[in-house]
């Protein structure tokens, strides 16, 4: 999406090797692959002006994105036994069906139990989740 903006770096900083294919995908989105590490930020008070790169290099930037890793702030799925999963950007708790967890009567919506964050499917989520506590709650006594 980003290349439609204006010319774009990828810095992989040393955290993946795109494969052939990826490059290939790249390089017809006009995409520059620049693997040496990022080392500073530089700009005028909260201007970003360029990176500084491990090799001493300056890159010019009029906005920088970044993919940071993810994890469940909360310390009480662990503490519940509960599974994660990797997932795109960090570990996430795994699901295995619907909304259910792999603790049976333990459910699960949001951002914690998903790779994908986005306000909407976790609200969506979040009904899915009620939905399947309440019918729990029913049938499980019969
Ligand atoms: C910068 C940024 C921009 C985004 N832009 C968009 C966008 O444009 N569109 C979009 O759809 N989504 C966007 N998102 C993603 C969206 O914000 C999330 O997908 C959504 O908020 C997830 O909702 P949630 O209820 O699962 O989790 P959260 O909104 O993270 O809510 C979890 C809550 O649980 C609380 N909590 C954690 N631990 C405990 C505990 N032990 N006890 C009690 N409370 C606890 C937290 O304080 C928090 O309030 C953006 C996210 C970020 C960070």
């Amino acid at each position: 999406m980003l290349p439609d903006w204006g010319p774009t770096t990828l810095f992989t900083h040393g955290t993946f090797e795109p494969s052939e294919v990826d490059l290939a995908k790249l390089a017809a989105r006009n995409v520059t692959i620049e693997p040496v590490a990022v080392t500073e930020l530089l700009g005028t008070g909260e201007k970003l002006e360029a990176l500084r790169l491990a090799d001493g290099r300056t890159i010019p930037a009029a906005g920088l994105f970044v993919q940071p890793k993810t994890r469940v702030a909360s310390e009480i799925p662990a503490s519940l036994g509960l599974d994660f999963a990797e997932g795109m950007t960090g570990s996430h708790i795994r699901l295995v069906e619907g909304a259910q967890t792999s603790v049976d009567g333990i459910f699960a919506a949001g951002d914690a139990a998903s790779q994908m964050h986005n306000a909407t499917l976790a609200s969506a989520s979040g009904f899915m989740a009620g939905v399947s506590a309440h019918r729990s709650l029913i049938l499980d006594q019969l």
